[in-house]
């Protein structure tokens, strides 16, 4: 394990080493309240197990999480439903884009696997077991503000609107999976809950500390809360590496070797298994979604501390 010296050498090289590639990608668009982010920006904080930061950059810059909320959501749903949720969601990964409805008819309603947006709205359906949306968005953010050890999480109204009012896509997911009968709230409802989830505003510091339990066997080392047990924990890891960067998770595993999950805000959650947990993020997207400078940041870190699972 490095020393703290080195890790802050290191972070502090991974950040000098991506100036050069700032601006690169292209923010994503299809939610206006996200184009308007400013692309040159880069945040790295790396959390270890026993307790010890190192940040560099932008790191305590809150932006929008997107689809990094899908792991914590599906930490969420397992708890509550374990094997069930098997029977809802499949857990290949998709080989498509991330908002693809043709899969979806295709599989007659069972989305391949909990990262893709079909998917994770079955997730959220499940977090929300029949209940009310606002009970169901503040047990979220909640359960954010628990894992981080900060009040500060928040979700951001003005994200979360503009996903309703451009959600198109989502909604016609959605309601595919209410007519193959896999949703059991009504699809408003359960969209109301996954937009807003999408909308979580947090730092690359919170979202590594947030993540930090899926790095230790579901036990947060910080505060001694087992969040999840060691068994879903090396699932939702394995999810990760197989999925999480869509259809883009091999070129991942190739370049990196960590499970990780990204969201088209830019940011990215990695995690080095009894090691530490990653927060990253950087606005420019690469074709399939995924933050460009993130992926080059996370490839030069693993390079540089040897802590790819392989
Ligand atoms: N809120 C986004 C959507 O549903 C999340 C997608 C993502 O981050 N990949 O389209």
């Amino acid at each position: 394990m490095p020393t703290s010296e080195d890790l802050d050498a290191i972070v502090a090289t991974v950040h000098q080493e991506m100036q050069a590639h700032l601006g690169e990608g292209r923010v994503a668009d299809y939610i206006p309240a996200l184009a308007r982010v400013d692309p040159r920006q880069f945040g790295i904080a790396i959390v270890t197990c026993d307790g010890r930061t190192a940040a560099a950059g932008d790191a305590e810059t809150p932006f929008s999480i997107q689809s990094v909320s899908k792991v914590f959501t599906l930490v969420l749903a397992m708890n509550r439903l374990d094997e069930g949720l098997w029977r809802r969601v499949g857990r290949e990964p998709s080989g498509s884009r991330f908002n693809s409805i043709v899969q979806l008819e295709q599989e007659r309603g069972i989305p391949r696997n909990p990262f893709i947006n079909a998917g994770a709205i079955v997730v959220t359906d499940a977090v929300l077991a029949g209940g009310r949306p606002r009970e169901a968005i503040a047990d979220i953010a909640g359960f954010m503000r628990r894992l981080a050890l900060d009040e500060a999480v928040s979700i951001d109204p003005e994200v979360a609107a503009s996903e309703e009012e451009t959600g198109f896509r989502n909604a016609s997911l959605a309601y595919f999976l209410r007519g193959f009968d896999n949703l059991q709230s009504p699809v408003e409802e359960v969209l109301e809950v996954y937009f807003n989830q999408c909308a979580l505003r947090m730092t690359c510091r919170q979202l590594a500390r947030a993540g930090l339990f899926l790095a230790q066997g579901g036990l947060d080392p910080l505060n001694q809360i087992q969040v999840t047990s060691p068994e879903r924990t090396r699932r939702i890891n394995a999810i990760m590496m197989t999925c999480g960067h869509y259809d883009a998770s091999g070129e991942f595993a190739y370049r990196v070797g960590l499970p990780g999950k990204s969201g088209v805000g830019g940011g990215i959650l990695a995690i080095a298994p009894r090691r530490a947990a990653i927060g990253v993020w950087s606005p420019g997207l690469c074709e399939a979604g995924n933050s460009l400078v993130g992926q080059m940041a996370l490839q030069r870190l693993v390079a540089l501390t040897g802590w790819s699972v392989f």
